[in-house]
């Protein structure tokens, strides 16, 4: 279990899924990260790449506990989703069991915060009890961008309405959610940051306290062979070309920086430095 102290405040990472993916292709998680090429980027092994080139990510939430308030920042796939055809279809985890080991009863989370709507941020939101999808926080508000909400409740596929049908709707229906604008201030020392691209209405979430800083970075980036090639793009993008302009900006701001970047799919160790490296960037553990 990794934990991290930024000033007064504790963040605490729950896997929920790790291991080398397909990476390499059109519509694949970073498309031009093709074995050989990532090959090519020494730093990335042992932790973000096999020796064979293969990419190795994550699935995980990020549990922040400030002196006052219990966050937990993203969703993940959640239990026995039906998404046909997708690696995401009905996963069975222990993911809250291991959210209660760390001393995180579901009763006990103020805030489930979602920094954007797909299908691998929002699972846990609900779990199935008998014939429905009930809120599995059941005392937390549960903060959802506003102008996410409202593109997915315009624009989504077929696939996306069952997102929201069975993960956030039934928030709604109980009364739950709170769409929020995209700079919204969560909580003392806890704020959102616009990164849109990856999704219209896509957040990241700044961290602040005695004076250290720390930021998740939602999926503005999904693995560290993107600091190596900012101009790599995910097959998961709404919009490319923004989010390229979103992550570039970003590794741009923090390269050199203090600030600890925490990446919502990045392997264990999850966390780090951006450094200057050439004309790019790396990770620095
Ligand atoms: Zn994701």
């Amino acid at each position: 279990m990794q934990t991290w102290k930024v000033g007064d405040i504790t963040i605490t990472r729950i896997v929920e899924y790790e291991g080398p993916m397909p990476g390499g292709g059109e519509g694949s998680m970073v498309e031009a990260a093709y074995p050989d090429a990532v090959k090519q980027i020494d730093w990335l092994r042992p932790h973000w790449a096999t020796d064979d080139g293969m990419i190795i990510a994550a699935i995980h939430a990020l549990l922040i506990e400030t002196p006052s308030t219990r966050i937990v920042v993203d969703t993940c796939v959640g239990n026995g989703k039906i998404r046909p055809g997708t690696f995401f279809d009905n996963l069975q985890t222990p993911f809250l069991d291991h959210m209660k080991d760390v001393g995180w009863h579901p009763d006990s989370v103020d805030i489930v915060l979602c920094t954007h709507l797909h299908v691998d941020h929002v699972g846990w939101n609900t779990m199935k009890v008998g014939d429905e999808w009930v809120p599995t926080f059941p005392n937390a508000r549960y903060l959802m961008g506003e102008r996410e909400y409202e593109h997915w409740e315009a624009e989504g596929d077929a696939a996306q309405a069952q997102i929201m049908a069975d993960s956030v709707a039934p928030i709604f229906d109980a009364g739950l959610a709170v769409l929020v604008p995209m700079d919204y201030q969560v909580t003392d020392g806890v704020r959102l940051v616009p990164t849109p691209g990856h999704t219209p209405g896509h957040v990241s979430v700044e961290i602040i306290s005695k004076g250290e800083t720390a930021v998740i970075t939602g999926d503005l980036t999904h693995h560290p062979c993107q600091l190596a090639h900012p101009e790599w793009s995910s097959g998961f993008d709404t919009d490319q070309k923004q989010a390229d302009a979103t992550r570039a900006a970003f590794f741009r701001q923090y390269a050199g920086s203090p600030t600890l970047i925490m990446g919502t799919h990045w392997a264990t160790p999850t966390a780090g430095h951006i450094i200057h490296d050439g004309n790019a960037y790396r990770l620095k553990a």
